[in-house]
């Protein structure tokens, strides 16, 4: 499995960062986890919309502003015979307003699908599956496993969901967590969002090989968040828009 990182940053996008998406290939199938504003423009069309499924983690627009560009995309490319099969997307089912307007979509060419906590599913021989977090909206952490390598993205959570976060998490290769605060913005331990150190805790507690950090604030320093889960977990990277990680390499992230 491969991941390349079409965007990291939150609550908008500036020039060459973006709001969260991660494209994951594996051979022929293609994953994209989230949609961000701005995250499109990292993709080659029309190649990686073919075969491609699309989750989205929770509906709020810096995660899924980008989808429209995607199904727009998907219907032209469609209209012209450049692409065989349309994009299946995922999504939660509420809140039912953006649900609606997303799969009310008519100029698109794909599926819809919603997911939940018992959600099971399969891309290829990649096996998907779903834990929800604690967030303002109906949100879920996705794990993807093919049989040897796995990846799990937090989506945006609270640390009160740490405990499941943790066992959902453990194991895997690589997690990808937010880490939109840092312990010095003096917020209270349970908020909407974790701090870099939090996502260093569930990273140690989960004992995943490498921790890769995102959803970072525009304005701020990155190398304060790595210096935060640091001080809890050695193997922790930042992550940048255009990076590719091939997942087997994930022992020694910082190369
Ligand atoms: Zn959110
Ligand atoms: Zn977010």
């Amino acid at each position: 499995m491969k991941l390349k990182v079409l965007g990291t940053q939150s609550p908008y996008n500036t020039e060459g960062h973006n709001c969260p998406g991660f494209f994951i290939q594996d051979g022929n199938n293609r994953i994209l986890l989230d949609c961000g504003s701005g995250s499109h423009s990292l993709l080659s069309y029309p190649c990686d919309l073919e075969n491609l499924s699309v989750f989205i983690s929770h509906l709020h627009r810096d995660h899924y502003n980008d989808i429209f560009n995607l199904q727009y995309s998907s219907f032209v490319f469609h209209n012209q015979k450049r692409l065989q099969r349309p994009i299946d997307i995922y999504l939660p089912s509420t809140p039912s307003d953006i649900v609606n307007d997303i799969t009310g979509e008519s100029n698109s060419y794909a599926n819809y699908y919603n997911i939940n906590d018992e959600s099971r599913l399969k891309v290829g021989n990649i096996e998907i599956s779903f834990c929800k977090m604690d967030h303002p909206v109906e949100t879920y952490a996705i794990r993807l496993d093919n049989g040897e390598r796995s990846i799990v993205y937090s989506s945006d959570t609270s640390f009160s969901a740490k405990d499941r976060l943790i066992d959902f998490s453990r194991e895997a290769d690589l997690l990808i967590c937010e880490s939109s605060l840092l312990t010095e913005y003096g917020f209270p331990e349970i908020n909407s969002h974790l701090t870099a150190k939090q996502a260093g805790i569930i990273a140690k507690q989960a004992n995943v090989k490498g921790l890769a950090l995102t959803h970072f604030w525009p304005e701020e320093d990155i190398h304060k968040y790595v210096d935060e889960a640091k001080s809890v977990f050695i193997n922790v990277v930042a992550l940048k828009e255009g990076q590719v990680i091939d997942v087997p390499t994930v022992d020694r992230l910082e190369r």
